[in-house]
């Protein structure tokens, strides 16, 4: 797909007129370092000196004060969890602000504070509360490809927020940014940092190309065999997405009354077990509300939403989806926002978000997480289908709004990681910006 606009602006004539370039992100490729240059690590929680330690045994170099480094930061990860007050919020300014002056492109602002919801006092809730407002905000300020995010830990969770801030620090949250992520202290353990989904079997719906595919492809590179799941009359893109990622296909309706019972076979009987589940599949058939048809109202409705909760009585069921295991469901931020022309899929969409902060609770006592990812604008098949001047927008605005312009055709993906409880939506920069919505 062409980008007129990405490819005037980073033409030699523009070049030359000094038109800003575009920043290329750091995206993840096996055997890069965890951060480009080294990282402050201030701040007077609980958990600055155990990050600290850990970078070091990864080879990172960690300096107190941005005057003691010598080259510009990769990364600043400020602790602020102990904060109690408001007055001590004024260590994010007084840490973060210079750090932030010294930030390398591609750099990364990782803040950890305490989960206010496990806190009574209210001057602390409000401290910590706080944070997200400022974190959020510092996002929108950074340039180059740099990030910034929050980190909110549940009591001692050292592992996860040590997680949390690993991948936050990676190339792998290049498109994360003002993001609040829950740990608790049931993560423990160091992972493979390489392959952290190493014998993990991974089923994606409607994985014979556009997002699902590329899911599948970054489950594979990242350790997990891979079940690529779409409609029989996919099959030929389905058996090729399935081959590239060295797994298997599974042609199958997911609307399908027995489509949960076949997944959960397929995977049970060919791989051995099941530990991931991406709930991808879905479709738009977009008209203003008044000539909303029933068709259209009901496909979108089973496709996207009512699928989900039928396939999850055999998923989460006897023989399922194992203790421990992770379900993501793809939402949109037109399920936060609304769009127009959109009432059947924001209404869908915002019911995938329902569903997963109801589920997460459920399944929660036997460690599996529930989470809901809501994107942008991404360029697939289905965003093809939009009228060119409102995909033009789309794109302006996702630019905008990004506060950088694309490299040629890209693809933002606005990823959280599983958080142990709840839904967490990867709705861009700020979190539940409004921008064009499929
Ligand atoms: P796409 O149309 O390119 O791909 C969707 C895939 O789902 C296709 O392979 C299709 O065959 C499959 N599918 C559709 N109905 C199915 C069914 N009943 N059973 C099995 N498979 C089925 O779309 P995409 O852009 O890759 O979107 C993937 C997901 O991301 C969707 O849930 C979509 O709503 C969501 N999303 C997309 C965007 C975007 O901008 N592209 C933004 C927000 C959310």
């Amino acid at each position: 797909m062409s980008d007129l606009f990405s490819t005037i602006l980073s033409s030699p004539v523009a070049k030359r007129a000094g038109v800003p370039q575009p920043t290329r992100l750091r995206r993840f490729e096996p055997g890069m370092p965890l951060c480009e240059g080294p990282v402050l690590v201030a701040g007077g929680g609980r958990f600055a000196d155990g990050v600290a330690f850990w970078l070091g045994s990864r080879g990172v170099a960690t300096v107190r004060t941005p005057s003691d480094a010598s080259d510009k930061l990769g990364a600043v990860v400020l602790d602020l969890s102990a904060a109690v007050d408001p007055a001590e919020l004024d260590q994010l300014r007084l840490l973060g602000a210079p750090a932030v002056k010294a930030l390398k492109r591609n750099g990364r602002v990782v803040v950890i504070g305490t989960d206010p919801a496990t806190l009574s006092d209210v001057a602390e809730v409000a401290t910590q509360r706080a944070l997200e407002g400022a974190v959020r905000s510092i996002g929108k300020e950074l340039r180059a490809g740099a990030t910034a995010n929050l980190v909110l830990a549940q009591g001692n969770a050292s592992d996860g927020v040590r997680s949390a801030v690993e991948f936050f620090l990676s190339g792998r949250s290049a498109y994360v940014d003002g993001q609040i992520v829950r740990v608790d202290e049931s993560t423990s353990g160091e992972v493979d940092a390489v392959r952290p989904l190493t014998g993990k079997v991974a089923v994606v719906t409607g994985a014979a190309r556009g997002i699902g595919a590329d899911i599948a492809r970054v489950l594979s590179r990242d350790g997990a065999t891979v079940v690529a799941v779409d409609v029989p009359a996919a099959g030929d893109a389905l058996a090729v997405v399935a081959n590239e990622v060295k797994g298997t296909a599974l042609q199958l309706d997911v609307t399908a009354e027995d489509a949960g019972r076949r997944i959960v076979e397929h995977a049970t009987t060919r791989h051995g077990h099941l530990d991931i589940v991406v709930h991808n599949a879905g479709i738009t058939r977009d008209r203003l509300f008044v000539n909303l048809d029933e068709d259209r109202w009901r496909s979108v409705i089973d496709v996207n939403l009512r699928s989900i909760l039928r396939m999850n009585e055999a998923i989460l069921g006897e023989g399922g989806l194992g203790d421990g295991g992770r379900m993501v469901c793809v939402a949109s931020i037109a399920g936060i926002a609304g769009n127009r022309g959109q009432v059947n899929y924001g209404a869908s969409k915002a019911g995938v978000i329902g569903l997963v902060t109801a589920l997460s609770r459920q399944v929660a006592d036997r460690g599996i997480t529930v989470n809901a990812v809501a994107p942008g604008f991404i360029e697939t098949e289905m965003t093809a289908r939009i009228p060119f001047a409102t995909r033009e927008i789309g794109r302006r605005m996702k630019l905008a709004a990004a506060g950088r312009p694309a490299q040629g055709r890209r693809r933002d993906r606005r990823v959280v990681r599983p958080a142990r409880h709840g839904c967490r939506h990867g709705a861009g920069r700020a979190g539940l910006r409004p921008e064009p919505a499929r």
